[in-house]
């Protein structure tokens, strides 16, 4: 038996996700970059990507691009964190293109590729109100290119990108991504050729694609979340949008075991102050209630809401970092100190699971 808590990974069920998005993508004409920093960046996972038809394999961090390297994945690696100057060097021998938004940066990474005898990719990373990386004016995006086209040698300008409905929550709606589109006709003028790439942003930029509204010039996305999540994700969950029902909820799956089970009063007694965490919680009274105690909690997983339990009539209701209470007065079930309980999961909680080391991670149908 695996040491529990188990966070169990469905690969024929994420291999699924992962052509259904690729296809959506495809028949748009649209390229996928299979992000996979959401899994702490496994491996297994960058195969599967490549496998299922992504054109990039992406991440955040350079250490997890190494590892997919390292396993052998052939597609090009994409750094999709704007790097620091002091991993240029690893970063040119890791991978071969990354998202880019400064001078200073660019200077000093065209240096690192002249000096590893390389050519590096740049996509140019174009600011449209989300306030995360990239420039803010179309001018300046353009200037920036021009430069990089004509006076930084190892690098070549692959394209232009943006990222939205990220820190900002800004929508990518049909003005932005024309918005994109026109920066990237702006950057084409200024240089005199095509660009190879318009990345049109993450998982939250399929809205457009299923509204049948995305520009053609737009021709890559960066997809993590909606292939993991499937219909657990926001843009189900927030945005009410039914194509993620097409994808399957049970790529990631945790267990966790029971270590109590008890009849107490709902309410908290004696004067209250703050929890674990310093939070000002309110407690509803409902009476006497049987509940059990699971030995996991908010260290492994971060907030109750990205646990979706799958027995029904059982309910979240206080966890500390290693505890979590679970309601089952209603619960049809017969739960036992012992027992495993098992939940769906949201982007951030497998995000956090899948980097705990008191998780073990079984794979299966690898
Ligand atoms: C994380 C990230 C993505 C992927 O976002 P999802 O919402 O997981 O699809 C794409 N692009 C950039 C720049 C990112 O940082």
């Amino acid at each position: 038996m695996a040491k529990r808590p188990t966070l169990i990974l469905d690969h024929e069920a994420l291999r699924y996700n992962m052509r259904t998005v690729v296809a959506w993508c495809g028949e748009a004409g649209i390229d996928v970059a299979g992000v996979i920093k959401v899994t702490t960046g496994m491996a297994s996972v960058a195969l599967d990507y490549e496998s299922c038809g992504a054109k990039w394999v992406a991440s955040s961090r350079l250490e997890q691009l190494a590892r997919a390297k390292e396993a052998g994945v052939k597609v090009p690696l994409l750094m999709i964190r704007v790097p620091m100057i002091s991993e240029l060097d690893e970063m040119v021998r890791i991978c071969d293109y990354s998202l880019e938004s400064g001078l200073d940066t660019l200077i000093s990474l065209d240096q690192a590729a002249k000096k590893a005898g390389r050519t590096h990719n740049v996509i140019l990373m174009a600011d449209l109100g989300d306030l995360r990386e990239g420039l803010i004016e179309k001018p300046e995006l353009v200037e920036l290119a021009k430069y990089v086209e004509d006076k930084l040698d190892s690098l070549h300008l692959a394209g232009i990108g943006t990222n939205l409905g990220c820190v900002g929550s800004v929508m990518p709606t049909e003005e932005k991504m024309l918005m994109l589109s026109e920066w990237a006709e702006a950057v084409e003028d200024a240089i005199g050729r095509p660009l190879e790439v318009v990345s049109g942003g993450a998982t939250s930029s399929l809205m457009p694609l299923f509204d049948k509204v995305m520009p053609p010039k737009v021709n890559m996305l960066r997809i993590g979340a909606i292939v993991y999540c499937g219909p657990y994700e926001d843009l189900r969950t927030c945005y009410g949008r039914k194509e993620a029902d097409e994808l399957r909820g049970d790529v990631f799956t945790l267990e966790a075991e029971v270590v109590e089970v008890s009849t107490k009063p709902t309410h908290p007694i004696g004067q209250l102050g703050v929890n674990a965490f310093g939070e000002k919680a309110t407690y509803v009274d409902r009476g006497e209630r049987k509940r059990a105690i699971l030995a996991i909690g908010r260290a492994d997983y971060g907030d109750l809401g990205d646990m979706i339990p799958l027995l029904e009539g059982l309910e979240i209701t206080m966890a500390s970092g290693d505890h979590t209470i679970l309601d089952i007065e209603d619960c049809r079930e017969d739960i036992r100190v012992g027992d495993v309980v098992r939940f769906a999961l949201k982007y951030s909680a497998i995000l956090r699971l899948t980097a705990s080391e008191n998780v073990t991670i079984e794979e299966k149908n690898i």
